[in-house]
């Protein structure tokens, strides 16, 4: 099928929930994409953070095959070796104790929901429910992960949205103390801010909040849903922040473009979850394991460094162009935020799309930048080539 036609069905057959841009993507390569016609476009989105090991990875492509061939899925109620396999290296390299696998973002974010909310139910009984969570946050789109997410362009239609969720400005330790309650159980943050803007919180407010958890026996929750899985250089990103969460959210990039996500707890948070709370049926499927746990061991210490060098390359060469439409360029790894003066996201990335780059937005006034982790500095300079083409156009 040609672009044109595969516009024309989607129109006909699909629900138009997507504000897609003007371009069909056929197929991949490394960090390098082309349309049915041939047009080639570098990827400095990775279908939003997920093709962390870039396309047609042949090692990851053979243990997908390899796994489809002997057992593509089993239930929950049976042992198999792939989620086991997964899961011993996701708590070796994290330091946390145990892990439940679910499906992507919005359905882990569900879970560790709930795991907060029984973890108070079973200590304190009813009426400790309520969850702190931070303007400009994205946690999902279920009606509960709505009402988790801060920012009120989401708060709409859909009523009535899950009660026990309050949102305070970050950044700002004073605030967060007066909204502690007694109704308050956790607080549940995003180290860096993605779809928010890509807004990093600061290491001392990030401090602040882990000591008040303690305190006052709340849950700290991160949802590293966006920074996980090595996209700031670290595998998680709350290792940047010398904290640890009691128990974090990953999905998207973790087994590079198949759906798969989940939950990780530490030893308090380890024995809440038991037979019957909890379930999913695709849950830690095979191949989807086989999958993460082959885009985990391309992920090794030395290329989480090498992730950081890019990022900073990144940065410095953006930086370099001195262009007058550019506010800040901010984030960590290759997680990148452009805030843009005077400029719409949305045009720009049309524009660079249209010169040959696959480029995201995030918040009201930034570009944002999630290219495959294994990325070569060739196709970096290719995409940052464009990129400054296009904003020079703007400035
Ligand atoms: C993408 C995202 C989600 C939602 O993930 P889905 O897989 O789309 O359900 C949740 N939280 C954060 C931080 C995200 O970036």
């Amino acid at each position: 099928m040609n672009s044109n036609q595969i516009k024309t069905l989607d129109n006909q057959n699909v629900m138009q929930t997507y504000a897609r841009f003007d371009v069909a993507v056929e197929r991949g390569e490394g960090a390098t994409v082309y349309s049915p016609e041939g047009k080639e476009y570098i990827d400095f989105t990775s279908g939003i953070g997920v093709n962390s090991i870039g396309y047609a990875n042949k090692k990851w492509a053979d243990a997908i095959y390899a796994q489809a061939m002997k057992l593509q899925h089993i239930s929950n109620l049976y042992y198999s070796e792939p989620y086991t396999k997964l899961a011993e290296v996701l708590i070796k390299r994290t330091g946390m104790k145990n892990v439940f696998f679910a499906n992507a973002g919005a359905d882990a974010n569900e879970g560790m929901i709930k795991l907060a909310r029984k973890y108070s139910f079973d200590k304190h009984g009813k009426g400790k429910s309520t969850i702190i969570c931070l303007n400009q946050s994205f946690h999902g789109r279920t009606i509960t992960t709505l009402a988790a997410t801060g920012q009120d362009v989401f708060h709409n239609y859909f009523f009535p949205f899950t009660e026990g969720f309050k949102h305070v400005e970050a950044n700002d330790i004073k605030i967060l103390e007066n909204e502690i309650t007694n109704d308050v159980c956790a607080i549940l943050i995003e180290f860096i801010q993605g779809e928010g803007g890509v807004i990093p919180l600061d290491a001392e407010y990030v401090k602040a909040v882990a000591d008040i958890c303690k305190e006052k026996d709340l849950l700290l929750l991160a949802d590293e849903v966006q920074t996980g899985v090595g996209r700031t250089g670290k595998l998680f990103a709350f290792e940047h922040y010398g904290v640890k969460p009691d128990v974090f959210s990953f999905a998207k990039g973790i087994a590079g473009g198949l759906p798969l996500g989940g939950i990780i707890a530490n030893e308090k948070c380890s024995a809440v979850l038991t037979a019957g709370t909890h379930a999913t049926t695709f849950g830690g499927n095979p191949v989807a394991a086989a999958a993460a746990t082959e885009v985990l061991s391309q992920l090794d210490d030395d290329t989480l460094v090498e992730i950081s060098k890019k990022g900073d390359y990144i940065e410095k060469e953006i930086k370099s162009w001195n262009l007058s439409c550019i506010k800040e360029v901010r984030g960590k790894g290759l997680m990148i935020g452009i805030s843009l003066k005077n400029a719409v996201p949305r045009a720009t990335a049309e524009s660079c799309v249209n010169n040959g780059l696959l480029i995201l937005t995030a918040g009201s006034d930034a570009l944002r930048i999630l290219p495959p982790l294994l990325i070569t500095y060739e196709e970096l300079d290719k995409g940052l080539k464009i990129l400054k083409t296009t904003l020079e156009e703007i400035s």
